[in-house]
């Protein structure tokens, strides 16, 4: 049965560079396996006074990015790197580095070969050199593609080894699902006690336990939401 917990205002209003990190006695959030020196992440914003009549990127009064951090084993951050690997911690691991040399090569193929396809439109003048630049917007886009495709090779190679791994520990092994997170837009500062995010976790003796010991209101997601704050 999951359960929710309701994490206040007070906790989350000034977490830049600070993350907030849900732990219990060093076991999985999902799996109970321990050690669980490994964590899944969330990354959020604390949101106050939504603007109807607002200029781009002026949404909120006030928006605060910070980060949530949930203790996981080593064989469920694997499993992220199966199933999420552009979420993956970017922590010192072997496995978080290759993520991370990963998403550098999609954001390089990506960014190739939409230059290629720019040279093609009529944003890039055809007088001068640029003419001669515009005829050759065959190699980025080439290029591009050539990167993407040979970072999906390498990435599926990566994940079929991680796969291998994990079940010769544990075969038949099915990943366990990330935590559910849901921010809310406050009304004002004022209250701190007022919920700015719901975490919904799968293992509920992990969930009430860690919100026992940090004090954190929690209950089973079907339960009626007494909040009446608008959902962000
Ligand atoms: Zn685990």
């Amino acid at each position: 049965m999951p359960v929710k917990i309701l994490i206040p205002a007070s906790e989350v209003k000034d977490r830049q560079g600070n993350p907030l990190v849900l732990e219990n006695e060093q076991c999985c959030s999902r799996c109970n396996q321990s050690p669980a020196g490994f964590y899944e992440i969330h990354r959020l914003h604390y949101r106050i006074g939504f603007k109807h009549n607002h200029l781009y990127g002026k949404k909120y009064r006030i928006s605060k990015s910070y980060r949530l951090k949930i203790s996981v084993c080593e064989t469920c951050f694997q499993s992220d790197f199966l199933t999420h690997p552009d979420l993956l911690d970017h922590n010192n691991s072997p496995l978080a580095k290759i993520a991370r040399s990963h998403s550098i090569a999609w954001t390089v193929g990506g960014l190739l070969a939409a230059s290629g396809f720019l040279l093609l439109t009529p944003f890039v003048p055809a007088n001068g050199i640029l003419s001669t630049i515009k005829q050759m917007w065959q190699v980025p886009v080439t290029i591009g593609v050539l990167v993407l495709f040979l970072t999906w090779i390498n990435q599926k190679k990566y994940q079929s080894k991680v796969l291998s791994e994990i079940e010769k520990s544990y075969s038949g092994f099915r990943p366990l699902a990330r935590a559910e997170v849901h921010t809310y837009v406050l009304q004002n500062e004022e209250d701190l006690s007022a919920t700015a995010l719901e975490i919904i976790l799968q293992n509920d003796l992990w969930a009430e336990a860690c919100a026992r010991n940090n004090q954190w209101k929690f209950k089973q997601p079907s339960a009626p939401d007494e909040e009446t704050l608008h959902k962000g």
